[in-house]
């Protein structure tokens, strides 16, 4: 089915608008879609940012190949799966900028949470008093600070 609007590029979008005396069906491709305004209220969910971005393939993706099975960066992305676990190590490289790139995206979206920040600073904390605990052999107040980092998920104090 192509867009309704530029009857050029393949619908991607579909709205559906029930009126009180017609119902308006609208199919749109992502670009029209988005020059109707239909896009912006709608916000992208990591998953969908990586879809996305998979649908993404440059000539360089065809170049980046797996020495094992052969497959290539770009047919990853269009599949969306690893051929073998070479693959893994080969696209290592071009995961983690897909991945880097969902997290500016969400920081664009301004899904800021500061809860992390917070989190590390406790951690850095009681890392400190830890630290001052053990050099006056206080092991009682150790372990107590030793408790509570595990309650933030920190194994290794
Ligand atoms: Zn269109
Ligand atoms: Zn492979």
């Amino acid at each position: 089915m192509l867009c309704d609007d530029c009857k050029n590029k393949p619908a991607a979008i579909f709205f559906k608008e029930v009126l009180p005396d017609k119902t308006i069906e609208l199919h749109l491709c992502e670009d029209c879609a988005s020059k109707r305004g239909l896009l912006v209220t709608k916000k992208l969910t990591p998953l969908e940012i990586l879809q996305k971005l998979l649908k993404q393939t440059s000539a360089q993706d065809e170049k980046v190949i797996c020495p094992r099975c052969y497959m290539s960066l770009a047919e990853f992305k269009r599949v969306g799966r690893f051929g073998c676990s070479e693959c893994v190590t080969t696209f290592d490289e071009n995961i983690r900028h897909l991945i880097k790139q969902i997290h500016q995206n969400d920081r664009h979206i301004g899904r800021k949470s500061t809860k992390g920040t917070k989190k590390g600073f406790e951690v850095y904390k009681l890392r400190e008093e830890l630290k001052k605990a053990l050099e006056r052999e206080a092991y009682e107040d150790a372990a107590k600070i030793r408790d509570k980092l595990r309650d933030y998920g920190v194994e290794d104090a």
